[in-house]
């Protein structure tokens, strides 16, 4: 196949990838938009440069050149904004810098000094730049973005740079005749290259959408799973871990936590202000537990943290750093400076519990015995007849 041919085919995938992008665009949520509409602009702008190399014979090299490859680049420099939008970094006027000098670069040695060898040089050199600002991009994200599509995408920036990379040494290795086009059937190179400059705005817009619809998932899974309030784990996660902890019978122990006459700031402050007190004592809980502590919300003004491996002491310790937790850091909102207190009832799992729920229930019978007590103290649930006959005989 001609490259003239392949370039055409490949011009056309670019433009229906493009065209597939902005129609399901709408579809992708408001945070997403931008980060696809630069994703669609550049892929157009590559389709538009890889037209303008079918024709270049018809026009001349100092003109048709620099618009062309200077299409090409804008496209990789709209890549390399997109990623940026994807992961919330902001526009920088200096991503536009890469495109400016490779564009001069390529005119001055096509149009004022014309050297093929230069020029492929600088092309291949100004890609190359982008294409690495573009991975290290996703190469940062590692920690915080585990999805496998981003990995694919880094994957295809880094083969599209070491083609990139190898076709500028081979050309500079075999010498390049001072009438080299692209579109040259003459080398294997000139066909290869459009398939290899078709795999960002082709695989890529494929691994583009794969890291959108993966964003989407995990953003719902996170919405499925924690409290919308305060960002703690909600019920629902709660009965699910509270119930693989009790199957392991590793000794596991819960803390409901109930603030102190939450009903009064409501009262006197209003539901807003109640809601940001909620918050702050979530963050003090929050702040309190250890790492393999399961903090989470399990409605209203009521907490549950789970422990794991503790007896009735251990736990009632873990109890007092909780309550202490909170009692040290008044909830503070403007002008206001409020104490806020807990009382937290602690149950740990016993031979009679049936199930994750019997212990919850003992907490909260605790928790009510910490209420009448006075407020502000951790009381531990009485341990069951049947645990008291287990210890007699031990
Ligand atoms: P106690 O010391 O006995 O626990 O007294 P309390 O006032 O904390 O307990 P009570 O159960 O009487 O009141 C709980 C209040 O929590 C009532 C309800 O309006 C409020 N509440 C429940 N959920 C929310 C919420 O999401 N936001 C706000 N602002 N208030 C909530
Ligand atoms: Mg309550
Ligand atoms: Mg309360």
């Amino acid at each position: 196949m001609d490259p003239v041919t392949v370039f055409l085919i490949a011009t056309l995938m670019m433009l229906a990838n493009g065209g597939v992008l902005g129609l399901m665009h709408k579809d992708l949520p408001q945070a997403l938009q931008p980060a696809a509409v630069s994703w669609r602009i550049a892929t157009l702008l590559i389709a538009g440069g890889c037209v303008l190399f079918t024709v270049q014979r018809l026009l001349p090299p100092g003109f048709i050149l620099p618009l062309a490859n200077g299409l090409i680049m804008l496209g990789f420099s709209g890549y390399w904004r997109s990623l940026r939008q994807f992961y919330g970094l902001p526009d920088r006027w200096w991503l536009l810098l890469p495109f400016f000098i490779a564009t001069l670069g390529i005119y001055w040695f096509s149009a004022v000094h014309p050297d093929t060898g230069a020029r492929i040089l600088f092309v291949s050199v100004a890609w190359s730049f982008i294409m690495l600002a573009c991975v290290r991009i996703l190469l940062a994200q590692s920690s915080r973005d585990v999805a496998i599509s981003r990995r694919v995408m880094a994957g295809i920036f880094i083969a599209v740079t070491i083609f990139t990379l190898l076709r500028a040494i081979y050309f500079i290795f075999i010498g390049i005749h001072p009438d080299f086009s692209v579109t040259d059937s003459a080398s294997w190179v000139n066909v290869v290259t459009p398939m290899i400059a078709a795999a960002l705005p082709v695989i890529g817009t494929t691994a583009f959408l794969l890291m959108c619809s993966e964003r989407i998932r995990r953003q719902w899974e996170r919405a499925a799973s924690t409290d919308y309030l305060t960002g703690l784990a909600n019920r629902r996660t709660l009965a699910d871990a509270g119930e693989k902890r009790f199957a392991e019978n590793k000794g596991m122990a819960v803390a409901i936590i109930d603030i102190d006459h939450f009903k009064s700031i409501n009262d006197r402050f209003g539901h807003d202000i109640g809601d940001v007190a909620l918050k702050h004592v979530a963050a003090s809980l929050e702040a309190a537990c250890r790492e393999a502590e399961l903090p989470a919300r399990q409605g209203g003004e009521e907490f549950v943290v789970l422990f794991n491996g503790v007896d009735a002491d251990g736990a009632h310790a873990a109890g007092e750093r909780l309550r202490l937790a909170v009692a040290a850091k008044p909830f503070v909102a403007g002008e206001l400076n409020l104490p806020v207190t807990v009382s937290i009832g602690v149950a740990v799992q016993s031979e009679t519990d049936r199930n994750f729920d019997d212990v919850l229930r003992r907490a909260d019978e605790a928790l009510y015995a910490a209420k009448s007590g006075g407020r502000n103290r951790v009381e531990v649930a009485a341990v069951t007849v049947a645990d008291t006959a287990v210890a007699d005989m031990a």
